[in-house]
This record gives C-alpha cells, structure tokens and sequence, in this order.
C-alpha cells in the first residue's frame, strides 16, 4: 500500500484531521508521541488492531496499550477504576505512564493479547491527544518499529521500518522522553512495575505507597517462564549488531576496548568519551543525566547499525530514577551480556 507521510508542527495542522478520518475509517496511522512513536488504530475494533500487529510482525500475545485524550474514555475500557489509579491519573496525566486494570467487555481480545487486563495511558504530547480527540475512539498504539528493533524516537526510523505497510505516518519530529512509557499493573496488590519509563518508581511510590518491580525489569525470564509483561520475554530493542554492555570505570572501559577491538568494534559512550577512544564511537547522552540518556538511546541503537558495527561495547548506565528504564533497554538489546571489567 502507499504510505501518506503528513509532516505537522502544531496539534492546529489540518494535516492531523486527515490522520483522524484515515483512523475512523479503520486505518492505521504512525503517530508522534512523547515517549516514541506509535503505530495507532481504532483500539475497539480487533479487525484493526490486527493490521497493527501484522505491519509490525508482533506476536499476538503481546498486548497493545490503549490511548486516551480525556479521562472519560477511561471508564467504559475497564471494569472498575479504583482510588488509587484515580489518584496515579490525576498526578501523572497526560504523561508517560501507563495503567494496568481488569478489562471491560468492549476491549476486544485482540487488543489484551487475550489477557483479561486493559493497559490505558493518557499521552501529553498535544499532536498525539488532537488525533485522539478528532478520530473518536481510544486508540491502540504499539511502537511504531519491526518488531524487535530499536523503538523509534523520530519519523525517520518509522519510514525505515514501516513504509508500505501502513495508511500514513505523521512527521512531528524527535520524540520529548525517548523511551516507552513506565506500566505499573493495579490488578494486585502491592501494584507492581512492570516496565520503567520516564515516570520513575520513587514517583509512584509517592502516591501508591509500596509498589514491587517485577523481576523481568533487571533479568532474564528462564525459558517457558511466563511473563507479567508479554512484551518482556521477546527479544528487544536490537540492532543487528551485538551488544556488549561493559561494567566499570570509563579508564576500564577504555582498556578493555583497547584489548578487544576489531575493525568493526563501535563504542556506545557518553557525550565527550568518544574523543579518548581508539575506535568509532556513537553517543547516548551526557554521563550524569538519565533524561539525556533516555532520550538518544533508541536512536544510539539504530546509529550502530547504520556504522556497520559487528560488536558493540556500552556504557553502563546509572540505574536510579529514568536511569532505570535506560539499563532496563540497553540490558535488553544487549540480550542481558554484562561484562564486569
Ligand atoms: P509497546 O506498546 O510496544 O510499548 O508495548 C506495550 C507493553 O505493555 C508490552 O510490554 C506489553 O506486554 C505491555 N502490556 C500491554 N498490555 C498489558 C497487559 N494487559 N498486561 C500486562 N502487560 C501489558
Ligand atoms: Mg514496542
């Protein structure tokens, strides 16, 4: 199929009510959001949401998280919305944080994967709830990427992997928060993290209390293990090179390069070290900001693969606050391979 690509600056661009009328009509539209791009569909009708996860090769199981532009749509998609996701609302949204509950007989299978929850998130970005509001319905929206690779933080690498295959992509620039956003389930008690994002765990215990991190965020699931998270146990956010996170000093780091180099060996180091480095590096942000990190990881993934790296040594990130969404990624597209040095 063509692709339409609409290139927006302002959620007042006539170009997103034609993004709306493709998504009412049962399309599906790359849309900008804070966090990454995402592949939207009308998320009430599993006829649509599956041409989201044929373009992207998705395994069925793994379920969508539905977008909302206003709390009143929230309702009707779960069973029953408790105090505390009330209160997780109205302090975090619009935001990058999405909410787990029991799910309503409106949310077809298709959309939860077959799980009997519904994940729901209210994004910030302006561009994101207009196309919301004007199509009319709760939109499904997965990354907008193939499947395992690197989640998309600007249209280009939406182009790269999805033209053909979807009804238009709208062109809105690099994306704010650059990772996908934080998922805390409310279906048990303690709630518990299933992914970190840009809303960090001290955030949520401030208004949830205790919360506990499922063990999928720092390991990997053992073979048949089942996952809290469906999307946990795929493989990730990879390029086609391998990744190698490497943990110590950057005077260690530095060494074991020098050691372990070939001709293809990439560096993925803060902003500055590649000038001290013997090899060709790409950067992800400044050593002492986690937000900064978040926000070029994704595209330091795609840069390796276009530098043609065979292996590639990374930083090891702080994991405190949006730091542990930047380890929880990287961790992943390194297939969890940690070198101590
Ligand atoms: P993506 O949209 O590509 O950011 O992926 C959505 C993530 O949310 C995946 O890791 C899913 O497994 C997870 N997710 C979505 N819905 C649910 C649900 N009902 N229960 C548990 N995890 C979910
Ligand atoms: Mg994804």
């Amino acid at each position: 199929m063509e692709t339409q690509i609409f290139r927006v600056t302002s959620e007042k661009d006539e170009a997103i009510d034609r993004a709306a009328e493709i998504l009412k009509k049962g399309g599906i539209v790359a849309i900008p959001t804070e966090t990454v791009y995402g592949l939207a569909g009308n998320a009430l009708d599993g006829t649509v949401t599956d041409k989201i996860y044929a373009a992207k090769g998705r395994p069925s199981d793994n379920p969508l998280i539905v977008h909302i532009s206003d709390l009143a749509q929230w309702a009707p998609l779960v069973s029953e919305i408790p105090e505390a996701a009330l209160a997780l609302a109205h302090k975090y949204w619009p935001g990058p944080l999405t909410v787990i509950l029991p799910k309503s007989e409106i949310v077809p299978d298709e959309v939860s994967g077959g799980l009997s929850t519904v994940a729901v998130r209210m994004p910030s970005d302006e561009i994101a709830r207009a196309i919301i509001e004007k199509s009319g319905v709760p939109l499904a929206a997965p990354s907008a990427n193939t499947s395992g690779k690197p989640s998309p933080t600007s249209a280009k690498y939406v182009i790269e992997d999805l033209s053909g295959k979807v009804d238009a992509i709208v062109d809105a620039g690099d994306c704010s928060v650059g990772v996908e956003s934080t998922v805390i389930s409310l279906c048990e008690a303690p709630p518990r993290l299933l992914r970190p994002g840009g809303i960090t765990p001290e955030m949520l215990t401030e208004v949830l209390g205790e919360i506990t991190v499922d063990d999928a965020v720092y390991n990997k699931l053992a073979d048949g293990e089942k996952a809290a998270s469906p999307g946990m146990k795929y493989k990730h956010y990879s390029p086609d090179a391998q990744v190698i996170i490497i943990k110590g000093s950057f005077g260690e780091y530095k060494r074991f390069i020098e050691e372990n180099r070939t001709e293809k060996t990439v560096a993925l180091c803060f902003e500055g070290e590649e000038k001290e480095l013997p090899v060709r590096a790409v950067t992800y942000g400044k050593r002492d900001d986690s937000s900064d990190q978040a926000k070029n990881i994704f595209d330091a993934l795609r840069r390796v693969d276009e530098l043609g790296a065979d292996k590639v040594f990374a930083r090891f990130p702080e994991t405190d606050g949006v730091g542990l969404a930047v380890f929880n990624r990287l961790v992943r597209a390194a297939a969890f391979n940690i070198i101590e040095v």
